[in-house]
């Protein structure tokens, strides 16, 4: 199998900034460009699209979520990753506050990307059922919610499922031992697992862990599609992915000042961190053809290599505050997304 083309500017990698509301101006490290450049202090930083402030959350869902969607119904295992400061919005991004779900979305409802994306993708696969008489089309879907907290995994719709691991199989890759998934058919049902999920994250009710920013979280979602007879009679079996990402990210006032649990959950979330750049770095160009990809070095790292493999489109969303509090972390954030790119 070819190796995948990773490269500045590749094709499969699309890389977004979405800077946080800031409440007082005079404050703010970000000086904007272009719709695609932005600057702090004297450094420049170029990237597909820059979202400033004053962006809303359908902005975000036409930039990432439609291409999203399309690329999942041709075919592609299709990523987003959110990657950020902590309190940067990296949740608020993804998901938007539980409570909107069952909202229809709208330019100004806080809906996330996430519960936009089911939207269009259920209604697409809709009308590709009843154009195509029904007997033609078929799809099935599953989804499952995983938590990853110090190479521990826990499955988020299932509060038993709490020491999970990772297996190699030779012949469909990686997959995570007697995971329980979720057989869903409209959007309504992914809609209830979220906001269930969602919230039992956040009071630690179904998490590893106390505080929702403390893990990675990822949504899986399968779908798996038949089309019968086609002009020459025989049947085709389509088959993708939707892996959806919310990293943990570092917290500035905890390294500080925080307890010795924190402190040592930082090391862990560090870690992952820089794995996860040494992966990137690996699939750029920075690697010589044939150099093996550390993928192994984590159960994250692992789990991301099929967003990172042949036949995938990743988008990274990179949150950023911009307040000058918040000045190294930003600047590692930017640097951080311009190296995927
Ligand atoms: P993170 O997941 O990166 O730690 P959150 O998504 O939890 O950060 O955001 C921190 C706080 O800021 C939350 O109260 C969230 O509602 C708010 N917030 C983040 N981004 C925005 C935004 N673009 N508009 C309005 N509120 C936001
Ligand atoms: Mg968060």
């Amino acid at each position: 199998n070819p190796k995948p083309q990773f490269s500045h500017n590749n094709p499969h990698v699309k890389v977004v900034v979405r800077i946080k509301p800031h409440v007082k101006e005079a404050d703010c490290i970000i000086n904007k460009v272009s719709s695609n450049a932005l600057r702090v202090g004297d450094r420049q930083f170029k990237f597909d699209q820059v979202f400033y402030a004053n962006s809303n959350q359908e902005d975000i869902f036409q930039s990432v979520g439609v291409p999203l969607v399309r690329n999942a119904l041709a075919g592609y295992n299709t990523s987003i990753l959110s990657y950020g400061q902590s309190g940067s919005g990296k949740t608020y991004t993804m998901w938007g506050p539980p409570s909107s779900m069952a909202e229809d979305p709208s330019c100004l409802s806080p809906q996330g990307i996430v519960p936009r994306i089911f939207q269009m993708l259920f209604s697409e696969l809709e009308r590709e059922r009843l154009v195509s008489d029904q007997k033609q089309f078929s799809y099935k879907c599953r989804c499952s919610f995983l938590e990853i907290y110090d190479e521990q995994i826990g499955n988020l719709l299932n509060p038993n499922q709490k020491n999970l691991e990772m297996k190699d199989d030779p012949k469909n890759g990686l997959y995570v031992e007697n995971l329980i998934e979720e057989y869903v058919t409209c959007y309504d049902d992914v809609a209830q697992i979220l906001i269930k999920a969602l919230s039992s994250r956040k009071i630690g009710a179904s998490s590893l862990n106390s505080n929702s920013s403390r893990s990675h979280i990822i949504f899986t979602f399968v779908i798996e599609s038949l089309c019968k007879g086609n002009t020459k009679g025989c049947s085709s079996l389509k088959a993708s992915r939707i892996s959806l990402i919310d990293l943990a990210g570092l917290d500035r006032d905890r390294i500080d000042n925080g307890s010795s649990q924190c402190q040592w959950e930082n090391k862990h979330i560090e870690k992952s961190l820089s794995q996860l750049g040494n992966l990137v770095d690996a699939l750029t160009d920075k690697s010589q053809p044939g150099e093996d990809i550390p993928h192994s070095n984590s159960c994250f790292t692992r789990l991301l290599q099929e967003s990172l493999g042949e036949n995938a489109k990743l988008s990274v969303i990179c949150s950023i505050s911009s307040d000058s509090k918040s000045f190294d972390e930003t600047l590692c954030t930017l640097r951080f997304g311009e190296q995927v790119r």
